[in-house]
């Protein structure tokens, strides 16, 4: 097995799409390196070997020894330097680099192969003493905590005594002496905590480094990293030695990193950040805030235009944006990375757009490449902007810089594991903090937004918070921030841990108090991918509705009709008129503790005029598109009160007594009531109520077609277990709405189906589709029933059964992506049996993963008809019902 791939002078033994292997990184430079840009040169060794590593104990495996030697040797020769060397010695940086982007989450060395003899020659080759004072100090530093794991304080207090002693201030004030003297201590330092001496052997440095590469892989920060992206199956990191090449060898050097769009906007702007006189790490850990790249076009415009130079030959290249990291060094440009830049949803949007009409993708890339989450981060609040101004201005803050857009609104908190733990409560926080580190990553994913002081939008808060697409305002310099007081002040104002704060990504603004958010206008991409994707998709996209309000929404996200509307919560609430919800409820509770039918059927009429209102209100906000009504599910004691001074106040009311209320309450007991007299079944024993609810529905039908609107009314049985079960139910509903219409004399159609949410109705599809003109799968139920799995309790331990690192039974949560395995199978044998009795049988699902991508694709195999989604998943199932088309299209073609 091969462990090492060279790369250097326009040859590399590994290629861009070896991610696996090389890691983004290593796959990056090989390429950068392939298509004749300026990379220095350099090996990868694989993720396999970290993989070996880390499986056998720490060992390497046994060839790895060999073929690292014969590349440095390689690297030797091409630079012309050795490592170690007395004088112009080769240095190198030892940096991690897996298959998937993690920012910051592994560890890195630099100016590797410093000793007491090769920073000799560094200085006299470089003619700057200083510089290479400042280099050894900095790998001594960076070796002894990264490698050997020394405390970092430990070093750090080094550092600032030695500063105090020679009376400065900044790093850049210390002289050659001061840093060689450090470095003195820092041994010192290291020989009285590991009982050894610093090595001073170069390759003894670079298999501790190499080693330490590996070991970050299983780091904590890297781990959790890797737990709330949901980064599962890789191998390890690989690790990139590369000869180091200087941004802090003076004016004419620096280090930035840079986008080939915006990755915000996603105008096609050239964008980044720019230090001058500095090594990346600087950057990208957000100590100083850096210049626009504007700046290094005024101060260097040679390297600018070869820099832009190479931002249009990789977004070529690569056919999409690309994040890039940079090194200038005494006026030379060497790439060091790049990578598929993380970017906003409305920058995803908009990239996808641009660059298929610019002919650099076709439509299914472009459709491919936005993902569910880019379209619910699209939708993220920001400020209401009908705030008033001058509360606004009055509340405002501080301002920083607006790195990732949306707004976030929380309580101030200055750590990452308040961070936690606030939020572990049930607390909404925005974590404040100076910078913030990899290590503070967990605290950063339960966060609202995040603040920091210093750092530009390309800072590690930035990064990590525009791939969550979590709201982000970095260097807000006039914040003062207390951690240890947990406070911070600004401009004369004091924001304490637990007050609220608001955050506007908008414009970079903080303000005090909570403010109101809103949704967000979808930028005009979104609207032409959106129209790309209905162009190519087979599935039908329906929403889950109940309400006027929501049935308008939902066809406002493009749905094409309602595939489930609950009736029971019109019993609730009066959507309309709020204050009006409790002459429903009593009318409800009234028809429930009801003894004869006689005494039900006086309550019922009582709600028929609120039902028929209601369902006015949603055929004419679906205007002649199809419109499925389910008929009432719940058992009924969701509907009564269960507390003795509501059942008495009930009783007052309806002019019964306390103890009848009680009985009745506690006759509707039920020890399982999920699998109990709920769904179809209660209109089994209680037909009045389908009565009253298909009169309504079919009045309020007439009643539409009357004044010219198109209606089309699906009447749907939940719960159907068997196919008598449903005769008896399709016949009382045709009963009813046949004398219905014939009276009206308007010529009104209708279809009697059912909803398939139980296994045995699954199995028996064949028989029951003699009677259903459809099928709706609820697979919430229908996963419920078949996996004994409780929808309502099952979250308490669920969550072990996913997690990856945990027991990981399932990939997923079953009740939001579809179990393919075992409820699909049940799925594929309904819709076989149920098409070869009625080959024209209308299907569709209307449970939870009607709005979940991966399922929506399996619908599509599976040969539904349409999809079901809450209104804001609308855009969701579009999308994912398109890359289905497309997946299957590319699956074909592999075949072939
Ligand atoms: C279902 O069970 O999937 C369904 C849509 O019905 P409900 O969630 O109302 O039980
Ligand atoms: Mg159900």
């Amino acid at each position: 097995m091969k462990y090492v791939y060279f790369f250097g002078a326009g040859k590399a033994d590994g290629t861009g799409d070896m991610k696996n292997v090389l890691g983004g990184k290593g796959a990056g430079l090989a390429e950068m390196t392939r298509i004749g840009l300026p990379v220095p040169a350099g090996f990868t060794i694989t993720t396999e070997a970290c993989d070996y590593f880390l499986q056998h104990g720490k060992k390497y495996p046994k060839e790895l020894k060999a073929e690292v030697k014969k590349h440095l040797t390689r690297l030797e020769k091409l630079t012309g330097k050795k490592l170690g060397d007395a004088n112009d010695p080769l240095l190198v940086s030892v940096r991690s680099g897996s298959a998937r982007s993690m920012p910051g989450m592994m560890e890195t060395i630099l100016n590797l192969g410093l000793n007491e003899k090769s920073v000799e020659g560094l200085a006299r080759a470089t003619k700057n003493e200083r510089f290479a004072y400042d280099s050894y100090r900095r790998f001594v530093q960076m070796y002894s905590s990264v490698v050997i794991g020394l405390p970092k304080e430990g070093l750090e207090a080094r550092l600032r005594a030695m500063k105090n002693y020679l009376g400065v201030k900044d790093d850049t004030q210390v002289t050659a002496q001061g840093w060689r003297q450090l470095v003195g201590e820092y041994k010192a330092y290291f020989k009285e905590k590991t009982g050894k001496n610093f090595p001073e052997d170069p390759e003894e440095q670079l298999w501790g480094a190499i080693g330490a590469v590996f070991d970050s892989w299983m780091g904590e920060k890297a781990v959790t990293y890797r737990r709330v992206e949901k980064i599962t199956g890789l191998l390890g990191t690989a690790v990139n030695v590369v000869q180091m090449v200087f941004g802090n060898t003076g004016e004419e050097s620096g280090t930035g990193v840079c986008f080939t769009r915006d990755p915000s906007t996603g105008e096609k702007t050239f964008f980044g950040d720019f230090l001058l006189n500095a090594q990346g790490e600087d950057v990208v850990a957000g100590i100083r805030t850096p210049v626009p790249l504007k700046e290094l076009e005024k101060g260097m415009p040679k390297v600018y235009k070869q820099l832009e130079g190479v931002r249009q030959k990789l977004e070529k290249h690569y056919h999409d944006m690309q994040d890039m990291e940079f090194t200038v060094e005494s006026g030379k440009l060497y790439m060091l990375q790049t990578r598929t830049g993380k970017r906003t949803a409305a920058a995803a949007f908009r990239m996808a757009v641009d660059m298929t009409n610019e002919k650099l993708i076709k439509v299914e890339e472009a459709l491919q490449r936005i993902s569910s989450d880019d379209i619910e981060r699209l939708f993220y609040p920001v400020l209401d902007p009908k705030l008033a101004r001058n509360e606004v201005a009055s509340r405002k803050f501080a301002e920083g810089i607006n790195a990732v857009p949306g707004a976030a609104v929380g309580k101030a908190v200055f750590t990452a594991e308040e961070a936690e733990k606030w939020a572990a409560r049930g607390d909404k926080v925005v974590l404040v903090r100076r910078e913030t580190s990899p290590e503070d990553v967990g605290g950063m994913y339960v966060a609202q937004g995040i603040l920091t002081a210093t750092g530009g939008k390309t800072s590690h808060a930035a990064v990590v918070a525009r791939g969550w697409g979590k709201c982000c305002i970095v260097g807000a310099e006039k914040i003062d921030i207390d951690a240890s007081g947990k406070k911070m002040t600004a401009g004369g104002k004091v924001v304490k841990e637990g007050d609220w704060i608001s955050l506007d990504g908008g414009d970079g603004a903080v303000y005090t108090g909570a403010f109101e958010l809103q949704r967000p206008e979808p930028p005009p991409a979104y609207e032409i991918l959106m129209k790309w994707a209905d162009k190519v998709r087979k599935l039908g996209v329906r929403t889950n509705a109940d309400t006027p309000h929501d049935s308008r929404l939902a066809r406002a996200m493009g749905a094409e009709g309602i595939g489930l509307c609950r009736t029971e919560h019109m019993f609730f609430k009066d959507f309309e008129h709020p204050e009006k919800s409790i002459e429903r409820q009593e009318a409800i509770q009234e028809m429930i503790l009801a003894e004869t039918p006689e005494a039900r059927r006086t309550a019922l009429a009582k709600l028929l005029p609120f039902q028929r209102r209601d369902f006015i209100g949603i055929f004419e906000a679906m205007n002649g598109l199809p419109v499925t009504i389910r008929l009432i599910d719940p058992p009924l004691h969701e509907f009564v009160p269960h507390d003795p001074a509501k059942q008495a106040e009930l009783a007052k009311k309806i002019g019964i007594s306390p103890e009848a209320v009680a009985r009745r309450v506690a006759q509707l007991h039920e020890s399982n009531p999920m699998l109990g007299h709920r769904g179809c079944r209660l209109c089994i024993t209680y037909p009045e109520i389908l009565e009253m609810q298909v009169r309504a529905i079919i009045e309020a039908a007439i009643d539409c077609k009357k004044r010219g609107i198109k209606v089309l009314p699906e009447i749907m049985h939940p719960l159907v277990l068997e196919k008598r079960e449903l005769k008896i139910l399709e016949v009382a509903t045709r009963r009813v709405a046949d004398e219905i219409i014939s009276q009206s004399k308007v010529n009104l159609e209708y279809l009697v189906g059912t909803m398939i949410e139980l296994p045995r109705a699954a199995l028996l599809a064949g028989q029951i589709a003699e009677v259903a003109e459809f099928f709706s799968f609820g697979t919430n139920d229908l996963t419920q029933t078949t996996m004994g799995l409780s929808r309502d309790d099952a979250g308490r331990f669920l969550p072990e059964y996913v997690d990856q690192a945990k027991a990981a039974i399932f990939k997923s949560d079953p009740f939001q992506t579809l179990d393919a395995d075992g409820v699909g199978m049940l799925i594929n044998w309904a819709i076989k049996n149920g098409r070869a009795t009625r080959p024209k049988l209308k299907i569709g699902i209307c449970g939870e993963h009607g709005g979940d991508a991966e399922s929506v694709k399996f619908c599509h195999t599976a040969g539904m008809n349409y999809v079901s989604a809450s209104p804001f998943r609308v855009p969701i199932a579009r999308l994912a019902a398109a890359q289905a088309v497309i997946e299957e299209n590319l699956a074909r073609k592999k075949k072939k």
